[in-house]
């Protein structure tokens, strides 16, 4: 388990800081597993319990979760961009 994470470590050098926040966070709610919130922590909506069982540490109902991901997915794809930019120079 640790030299996986060692390996990804590796790789995550060359992501922007961005991303890495991302990813540390998404690391640290699994780090949690399980401790899933019983309520969307943006809307205050109930999360269903069996959305909870299938993804520890869900925060999100899935409204707010599939909006976070299109959120997730921008950033992902411009800091991809920019790092790339930048290598290139
Ligand atoms: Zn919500």
């Amino acid at each position: 388990m640790a030299t996986g994470w060692a390996k990804d470590g590796a790789v995550q050098n060359q992501i922007d800081s961005t991303v890495q926040d991302a990813v540390e966070r998404a690391r640290h709610q699994l780090a949690h597993g399980g401790k899933s919130l019983t309520h969307c922590e943006e809307c205050g909506a109930e999360i269903p319990r069996k959305r909870r069982e299938v993804i520890p540490g869900v925060r999100l109902c899935v409204t707010c979760q599939v909006e976070r991901d299109k959120q997730d997915a921008n950033n992902s794809l411009y800091n991809r961009r920019g790092s790339k930019d930048s290598q290139l120079r």
